[in-house]
């Protein structure tokens, strides 16, 4: 089966590590597929404006520069290590309260999606980039400042527009998903080296984008795994 990650930030948000290095870590750790998933912040609230005054944002003006980076980093890896690599982000609209936060994985994103759009616009654009949306870490977390409940708060509306719930991210796991049956994946929600050391998603499958996307919106073949040193 195939190794995956598809949660994962460089330093062109708030990860500690550059986009190289990362490629390299994982390749070398064995992985079959990433996706890289900086985030994409709101700016409608002060936390989200904080952010990009940090720039701790992928923004519309260097989107373009990020892909291209994503992109050459792809075939570099797929030449060194035959891992996949897929463009992503994360996008997250982020609030004072935890009920009001939301984050989603658009992994194999194409266009630029802007993080303050309403939440069924983002998801019917990435619907039409053909892009797999999942929802992160969707319910409590031990970390309490990472905690986003909008989406499992609202799941009745939404899960209709969602691929798959983040079953475990990096040190939890979400029961309530698999009591949902909702389609599941895990990762690492990777910012810093040890969080190598955390839970993934096995997929049986071919190592190409289209048939990642498959077995994951068909969560046929789906197993995750604790990744140990
Ligand atoms: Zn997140
Ligand atoms: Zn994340």
């Amino acid at each position: 089966m195939l190794l995956c990650d598809f949660h994962i930030h460089t330093r062109y948000s708030d990860g500690s590590v550059g986009l190289s290095r990362t490629i390299d870590l994982y390749g070398q750790a064995g992985f079959d597929v990433i996706a890289i998933t900086d985030h994409v912040v709101n700016s409608d609230s002060l936390i989200g404006k904080l952010a990009h005054r940090f720039r701790l944002s992928v923004r519309q003006d260097n989107f373009e520069d990020y892909m291209r980076r994503i992109d050459s980093e792809a075939q570099r890896a797929w030449n060194k290590y035959g891992m996949l690599v897929i463009r992503g982000v994360e996008i997250s609209k982020n609030y004072m309260s935890s009920d009001d936060s939301a984050h989603m994985l658009i992994v194999d994103i194409k266009k630029f999606i802007p993080a303050g759009w309403s939440y069924e616009k983002i998801f019917i654009e990435a619907k039409r980039q053909d892009a797999l949306v999942v929802a992160c870490h969707p319910h409590h977390v031990s970390d309490m400042s990472r905690e986003t409940l909008y989406l499992w708060n609202n799941r009745e509306k939404y899960a209709r527009y969602i691929d798959a719930w983040e079953i475990a991210n990096r040190d939890d796991v979400f029961n309530v998903i698999s009591l949902k049956k909702y389609r599941y994946v895990a990762n690492s929600d990777f910012h810093k080296p040890r969080h190598l050391y955390s839970w993934k998603t096995l997929l049986n499958c071919e190592k190409d984008v289209d048939s990642v996307k498959n077995c994951i919106r068909h969560n046929k073949g789906v197993a995750i795994t604790l990744f140990r040193n």
